[in-house]
């Protein structure tokens, strides 16, 4: 057996890897040990074999564009770390943003909300984790991305409302007062969605028909009928799609309609109150 330290591994992996950073390589380490990095750094382990031969499997999945996250089924949101396999869209930094606007909007007065295409539940999950006493429902239309949510729920020891559903059919009228979504927005002819890292994510989470906006049209005029009133829609969409989103918003009714930019300083989220 060829044995040499994890660290002296990580440096060889890094110098012979055309498109992994040491960054990726590191995290790959971690995951193949199970060591935290201060663990890594501070033990410096020997590594085997087998070990070698894993960190190599999951480098060459790195190398055909699958995103870091599915190949270590880990992704930090906020302050949650979450399970993310294939079934499930990769949470965004962008989605932060949108969370955290959420919060700075809302005290902690109970409130009913719903995070429609919960995928991973990063969303609904991290409301609940800030605000224990809304009364919190995650929906999808995939059991899949449900068994994904559930996984995190669990794991992070939350407790919401798990729904299977195709956005809000399944819903009574006047019922929530803040309705959140990150929904698929891309146009079905968009190139970035056969990308590196997006080729590998759940199509019916990134693209939707009449250029993007078919989904996001029928969640804000289905959220005009089940929101209080007073309540609230926050819906994330594409970077050129902000006066379309407007536009959908003032055409189902809504008022005090924003704009919110993302890191980038791309428009990425409308909302509006009812
Ligand atoms: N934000 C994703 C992207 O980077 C798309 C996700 C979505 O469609 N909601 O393209």
């Amino acid at each position: 057996m060829h044995e040499s330290s994890a660290l002296t591994h990580i440096r060889k992996l890094t110098n012979s890897s055309v498109n992994c950073s040491q960054l990726d390589v590191e995290l790959l380490m971690m995951h193949v040990l199970k060591l935290k990095k201060n663990e890594l750094y501070r033990d410096n382990p020997q590594i085997n074999d087998q070990n070698k031969k894993d960190i190599l499997s999951l480098i060459k999945r790195r190398e055909d564009g699958e995103p870091l996250a599915y190949v270590i089924n880990e992704k930090g949101f906020r302050n949650l770390e979450l399970y993310v396999d294939r079934n499930v869209l990769v949470p965004r930094p962008e989605t932060e943003i949108m969370v955290q606007t959420i919060l700075d909007n809302f005290d902690s007065k109970p409130h009913n909300v719903i995070d429609l295409g919960t995928g991973s539940g990063a969303i609904g999950l991290s409301l609940s984790k800030e605000r224990n006493n809304w009364d919190i429902t995650c929906s999808d239309i995939s059991i899949e991305a449900l068994k994904v949510a559930k996984k995190n729920m669990i794991s992070n020891s939350l407790k919401v409302n798990l729904v299977n559903g195709n956005w809000l059919e399944s819903f009574q009228r006047d019922y929530f007062d803040i309705i959140v979504s990150n929904p698929p927005y891309l146009c079905p002819n968009d190139p970035s969605v056969h990308s590196d890292g997006l080729k590998h994510e759940p199509i019916i989470a990134l693209v939707s028909e009449s250029e993007g906006l078919k989904d996001i049209e029928k969640i804000i005029n289905k959220s005009s009928k089940l929101l209080t009133r007073k309540g609230c829609l926050f819906i994330e969409h594409g970077n050129n799609q902000s006066k379309q989103v407007c536009s959908l918003f003032k055409k189902y009714g809504f008022s005090e309609i924003a704009t919110i930019e993302d890191l980038n300083g791309d428009n990425r989220f409308c909302s509006g109150r009812l």
